[in-house]
């Protein structure tokens, strides 16, 4: 098993919003290989490759669950720090073997290795979702504005290149510039706290409207 550490890790495990029921096992991007399925699971088999993100369950039936928006239900429960279908807590992926529900798992592709895969399950689908509500994912040469190159931001680097556009990273951070550009291929790089920079910014980035 692998897994990416999550910022939320770290909170949880100091307490810092007085949530955390000890002990705590956190990891929350998690790949792994299926050891074992129960007998009415359909789409996952023995040796499938894996992931399992930051929910472990939820009620199934409201707007939300209905909608793939489940990370909205009232009642959702998550990977560790939860209460699990059969009332014990949720025990994360710090650890050489999960219990995850086969509606919260997902199949990683053979192509993609599984150290890598694990952050996609939290900081990855963060930064994809939003691209997929603004129809990023089938619009090539849209004008991308990413702030901020850290755990997050540089994941919505590689995909907005993927998906095949201009990217623009906006950092407060002067020093991360070759990092954007050479390693990870931004197209521009701008520096929040320089005004001049960021007015030129404005060419740099499309606007969507909700
Ligand atoms: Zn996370
Ligand atoms: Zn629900």
């Amino acid at each position: 098993m692998y897994c990416g550490i999550c910022h939320t890790d770290l909170h949880h495990v100091k307490d810092d919003w007085g949530i955390t029921m000890y002990p705590i096992v956190p990891g929350h991007e998690i790949t792994g290989v299926i050891t074992k399925v129960g007998s009415n699971v359909k789409n996952f088999k023995l040796g499938d490759r894996v992931g399992v993100g930051c929910l472990a369950a939820s009620c199934l039936e409201c707007e939300f669950c209905k909608n793939s928006q489940e990370n909205y239900c009232d009642q959702i429960q998550f990977t560790y720090n939860g209460i699990f279908w059969d009332g014990t807590i949720t025990y994360g992926g710090y650890s050489e073997m999960l219990v995850a529900d086969h509606r919260y798992v997902v199949h990683v592709p053979d192509n993609l290795p599984m150290d890598a895969a694990a952050p996609l399950l939290c900081a990855g689908i963060t930064v994809f979702s939003p691209m997929k509500d603004c129809q990023l994912l089938e619009s090539p040469g849209k004008k991308v504005g990413i702030v901020g190159l850290g755990g997050l931001g540089h994941v919505a680097v590689k995909m907005a290149k993927a998906f095949g556009h201009q990217v623009t990273v906006i950092s407060t951070s002067p020093s991360k510039e070759n990092e954007a550009k050479q390693r990870l291929g931004a197209d521009y790089f701008l520096v929040s706290t320089d005004a001049k920079q960021m007015q030129v910014g404005n060419s740099l980035i499309c606007f969507f409207e909700e």
